[in-house]
């Protein structure tokens, strides 16, 4: 017998699209506020990017303790990390108890895509469609899309001809792959692509590293919590919850305040040694306060990292294509590892240089280079990341006032006020958008802050009686300019990335995320909405009357 589905309402308070943290939390909270909600995600299940990230070695790289919820003492209570770093399937398992504990499942339309959202000016709703075919109408429409989930693979010529198997490390089989006996090459050198080769290497017959661009990779040095550690961070949790909130990138550091400058070659030296038995972002954002900004304490990070990979990888000439870096070091997501230049060690694993000599080309049984070099393959696993931070709100086809699409209004570059509203899309919130400090933060938080603030916004809206909601052009232009500055004062615009949405040809060259930090950005938020939401139209229903 099959179950029948719940009827659906049609109209509702608001479409949320995602199940990951940020959709699970938006629903939670406007739920308890009584608002009526529809909640969409294309995967089968809750988790988000947890869902689909499976590849060997998929860890988080934020510590276990702050990643996670903060809004419920009892969630924390109950559930029990097992180490420093969780591995994918154990934070996946934290989202299913988090779903089941608040019951969230039951209200969430899985396997279901939003195809489009049109903004109707006389009613001041969206009307959603998704690709079951059902058009919803919504006050307002939440996105939960995360930054980093449409995947995205190079076009090789004769990439359709390769008979071997092709994997990429965000849409990888829930099954599992054995790579034992093949012969197997790993494109990409990014946070995926580090923390997959170890794991791959073990397996496979043979393991090429096609490495675009050398990373500074850093030890993680996770370790298996004990009881008495987690016994002590349940009763350390509100210093070090101040350390967080504090923090500009959201995670429970001490905020560096010199600069590497000030300090002898002998000091620095200290400092970094110390820093990388520790592991973790701390090597990188707790020693010195200037690293983003300043081009010599940066080269510091530079000639200690290539001395580290040089010490760690016994081949010279491996060691020498993975030190070829040709950006400063952070100016790229910093990836974190577990033994991944120790793997160069292994006889079956080599790295080739693919920015001096780029794939050419597929043929039915490998990749050949522009040098004519030719690689033998049984499998080609793309680690090369992702459409990143408008890819997926893009592909929602969302369309606002006046029939602008946001295709149309982002052409040069994504904009919204405080990251989270579109101008000219009201009743639109984009959860841990372009513009919010996000993607330079640990994400539970600021997912949390996004939602608190959007959901203040509701009812807010509710209690006047209010309809629409909308940025004004002069506070949007104003917050993506400051951004652009704060970016040039540092060195991020020095490389392409995906903070600088220049990973993928073709996508506009402009710095995307809020960069004074977690901090700054809650107080901001607050503000706008203690002034009355300055920098924001507020309209009621006779103005919708009266379109
Ligand atoms: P990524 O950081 O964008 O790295 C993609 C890699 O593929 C880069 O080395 C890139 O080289 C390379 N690449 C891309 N297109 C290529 C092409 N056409 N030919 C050759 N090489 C190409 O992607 P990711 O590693 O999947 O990570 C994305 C983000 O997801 C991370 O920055 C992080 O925020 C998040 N993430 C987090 C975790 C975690 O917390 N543990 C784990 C994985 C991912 P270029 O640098 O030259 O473009």
């Amino acid at each position: 017998m099959t179950q029948s589905q719940p009827v659906r309402p049609t109209q509702v308070d608001a479409v949320i699209v995602g199940a990951g943290f940020s959709g699970l939390y938006a629903l939670y909270k406007l739920r308890a506020q009584g608002f009526t909600t529809r909640v969409f995600d294309a995967a089968t299940d809750v988790g988000g990017t947890w869902y689909w990230n499976r590849y060997p070695g998929a860890r988080c790289d934020s510590e276990s303790h702050y990643y996670c919820y903060s809004f419920s003492e009892e969630i924390r209570k109950e559930w029990t990390w097992s180490c420093r770093y969780p591995a994918q399937p154990e934070i996946l398992s934290y989202l299913n108890f988090v779903a089941d504990k608040l019951d969230l499942r039951k209200d969430i339309e899985f396997g279901t895509r939003i195809t489009s959202g049109k903004y109707d000016e006389g009613s001041h709703t969206w009307l959603v469609e998704t690709d079951k075919g059902e058009t919803v109408q919504a006050r307002f429409l939440i996105t939960g899309v995360g930054n980093t989930s449409t995947p995205a693979k190079p076009t090789y010529p004769g990439l359709e001809n390769f008979q071997g198997e092709l994997y990429h490390t965000a849409l990888w089989p829930h099954e599992g792959v054995n790579f034992s006996g093949k012969r197997v090459s790993l494109i990409g050198t990014g946070s995926s692509g580090i923390q997959c080769t170890p794991l791959i290497a073990e397996q496979a017959e043979h393991l090429t590293v096609f490495q675009r661009t050398a990373s500074y990779s850093v030890p993680a040095r996770n370790f298996e919590l004990t009881d008495e550690m987690r016994r002590k961070q349940l009763e350390t949790y509100d210093d070090w919850r101040e350390l967080v909130l504090a923090s500009p990138i959201g995670m429970s550091f001490p905020v560096p305040t010199k600069s590497a400058m000030e300090d002898t070659p002998e000091q620095r030296k200290a400092v970094l040694d110390k820093l990388w038995e520790v592991g973790g972002f701390r090597f990188m954002f707790t020693g010195y306060n200037d690293v983003i900004t300043n081009p010599e304490t940066n080269n510091v990070f530079v000639e200690y990292i290539t001395a580290k990979i040089k010490e760690t990888v016994k081949d010279p000439a491996k060691a020498d294509v993975l030190c070829r870096f040709n950006h400063p070091a952070a100016t790229k997501r910093p990836p974190l590892d577990t033994n991944y230049y120790e793997t160069f060690n292994r006889d079956n694993v080599s790295v080739v240089d693919i920015r001096s000599d780029p794939v050419a080309g597929a043929t039915e049984d490998g990749l050949t280079l522009t040098s004519g070099d030719h690689y033998k393959l049984d499998a080609i696993v793309f680690a090369t990341g992702f459409d990143t931070v408008t890819g997926t709100l893009l592909k929602m086809n969302l369309t606002g006032k006046g029939g602008q699409t946001l295709a149309d209004k982002w052409q040069d570059g994504p904009r919204a006020y405080l990251g989270l509203c579109p101008q000219g899309f009201p009743n639109l919130f984009t959860i841990t958008g372009p513009g919010t400090p996000g993607t330079l933060t640990n994400f539970p938080g600021c997912i949390e802050q996004n939602v608190d603030w959007i959901a203040d916004v509701l009812q807010t809206m509710r209690k006047t009686g209010a309809t629409e909601f909308e940025a004004t052009a002069e506070a949007e232009s104003k917050w993506v300019q400051d951004i652009i500055e704060a970016a040039d004062q540092t060195l991020y615009p020095t490389v392409d990335s995906w903070y600088m949405n220049s990973n993928l040809p073709g996508k506009p060259r402009v710095f995307t995320a809020y960069l004074n930090g977690m901090p700054s950005y809650t107080a901001v938020c607050a503000e706008v909405a203690a002034d009355g939401y300055k920098g924001f139209e507020i309209r009621n229903p006779a103005m919708a009357d009266a379109n």
